[in-house]
């Protein structure tokens, strides 16, 4: 299953090392096919494409051609939706339902930023008498994109998007763990006419291709999706090159829940935001805070929920599969065992199938009560289906627990009074603040990002356009 070679200037090719890794589906533990894997020589070849394509082609073509190239490319995905989600669910375990709308997510993508790509304006700027001042806004030149397996194919769409909307030519380096419909898309990217160089795909290792591409002298800008720990070693690396970084990282999300609130539509869209891609979402609404007054009944309600999700394989579309691999799945279990050792209490679980239980890397879905406020499942980002109750007193107290992490990535607020809501949304030091409701990963006209160890920069919406092109200022003496 798949394509097990590297696209570079236009052409599938092999990788360097002539070295393949496996492709392992999360649902099952079986082999079901390669992915080639790529090194410095085959980043080398890819930034030397994407600079010729740039200088010569890309950076020229009318914007307007641009666009449709882009616009193309997201009906081609649409068109081939149920083939691109059964190999999204192969590759990641996702249930169908979640596999379908990331295709989706993608394709509108490719559409939004296609129909965007002729509307990047510059601007004027008044000045001294005699002067025109002009403020162009120009494609940075060549980009570096690597992204994780949580949501290969929507982050495909949205840094790649983004980034060739704006004139930039591109490498991305996909997740070792999920790279099929990452390749797809470029087998469909090939077939829509994108020039040679303008799209280039390196699959591997991250500390192989990741890194080499990271350091690269050649590229102008890098766009980084992971983890807080190798964010710090890819910002290092470029760094020394002085190329500048988006980095879109953790987070340990929260859901604020007052009494005023309503409280079933809040029940519902809580534990939907943490089981939703078995908890893998860095905008995962991982802790719940809930007003004293309203703690037991409404706790009540969230483990009356939790305890009905059903986690299987793809295929049975229940609200939640797998995690990626044995590798997160040994982490998420530890962090169970440890609340277990510290007497954290197991409120409520979900209910794994009988069948998927007997393979692949599935985890309960948990619900933790009264967890101390320095505890780490109320600090560390899990990446697992694992959601942690903390009681509040006023909104003080829930601002600096909200704020007491590491983090700053999303928030939800839930209460009906007008005054709080803005209190909570000026208060909260995180990208993304949700009143009344919640996106996990929502929202491609939004733009999003983080503060603190959740990264910084923003990608989605027309700010994404912002962060991939750079201001030029040009001053037109015009006195005489
Ligand atoms: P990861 O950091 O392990 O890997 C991300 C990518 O970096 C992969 O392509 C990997 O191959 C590459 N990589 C690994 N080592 C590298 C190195 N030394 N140099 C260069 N590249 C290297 O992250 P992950 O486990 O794939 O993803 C999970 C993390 O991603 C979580 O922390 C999650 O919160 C975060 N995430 C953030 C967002 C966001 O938009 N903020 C979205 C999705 C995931």
């Amino acid at each position: 299953m798949g394509r097990d070679q590297l696209f570079i200037d236009g052409r599938w090719v092999e990788s360097a090392s002539g070295k393949f890794l496996p492709v392992v589906n999360p649902s099952t533990g079986d082999v079901i096919g390669r992915i080639a894997a790529g090194g410095a020589t085959d980043i080398d070849l890819a930034v030397t494409a994407a600079r010729h394509a740039f200088e010569t082609v890309w950076s020229s073509m009318a914007a307007l051609e641009r666009g449709r190239l882009l616009s193309r490319l997201g009906l081609l995905i649409l068109d081939r939706l149920e083939e691109l989600a059964q190999l999204e669910a192969a590759d990641t375990g996702k249930p169908m339902k979640l596999a379908r709308n990331d295709i989706r997510v993608t394709a509108r993508y490719f559409e939004y930023y296609g129909g965007a790509a002729d509307k990047i304006h510059g601007d004027t700027i008044p000045f001294l008498p005699g002067y025109q001042v002009i403020v162009l806004r120009e494609p940075r030149g060549v980009t570096g994109h690597i992204i994780p397996w949580n949501y290969p194919a929507s982050m495909f769409g949205r840094t790649l998007g983004a980034a060739l909307a704006a004139g930039n030519t591109a490498i991305l380096k996909p997740a070792e763990e999920a790279s099929l419909s990452c390749l797809r898309f470029t087998e469909l990217a090939e077939e829509v006419g994108f020039p040679a160089g303008v799209i280039n795909v390196v699959t591997g290792l991250g500390e192989e291709a990741g890194a080499a591409l990271s350091s690269h002298p050649g590229i102008d800008f890098l766009s980084f999706t992971g983890s807080p720990e190798v964010g710090t070693l890819v910002q290092t690396a470029a760094a020394k090159n002085h190329v500048p970084c988006v980095l879109e990282l953790g987070g340990k999300s929260p859901q604020i829940v007052f009494a005023d609130a309503d409280q079933d539509k809040a029940c519902e869209v809580i534990i939907g935001a943490i089981v939703q891609n078995a908890g893998q979402t860095c905008s995962a609404g991982s802790r719940v805070l809930i007003e004293r007054a309203i703690y037991e009944p409404f706790m009540q309600k969230l483990a009356e929920r939790m305890a009905t999700v059903r986690v299987g394989f793809p295929e049975q579309d229940f609200e939640c599969g797998p995690v990626i691999n044995q590798v997160q799945r040994d982490r998420v279990m530890a962090f169970l065992e440890r609340a277990s050792t510290d007497k954290v209490e197991v409120v409520a679980q979900g209910k794994i199938h009988p069948d998927a239980s007997k393979a692949g890397y599935f985890v309960p879905p948990t619900l933790f009560g009264l967890v101390p406020r320095e505890h780490e499942l109320a600090r560390e980002e899990v990446f697992g289906p694992v959601l942690a109750a903390l009681p509040f007193d006023d909104e003080d107290d829930v601002l600096r627990i909200a704020n007491g992490t590491d983090y700053g990535l999303i928030a939800g607020v839930w209460t009906r009074d007008g005054g709080r809501q803005m209190r909570m949304a000026k208060g909260i030091r995180a990208g993304q603040i949700y009143i009344n409701g919640y996106g996990a990963g929502g929202g491609i006209e939004l733009p999003f990002g983080g503060f603190r160890k959740s990264g910084h920069g923003r990608e989605k919406g027309f700010e994404a356009l912002r962060e991939y092109t750079v201001a030029k200022t040009v001053v037109i003496d015009h006195s005489s």
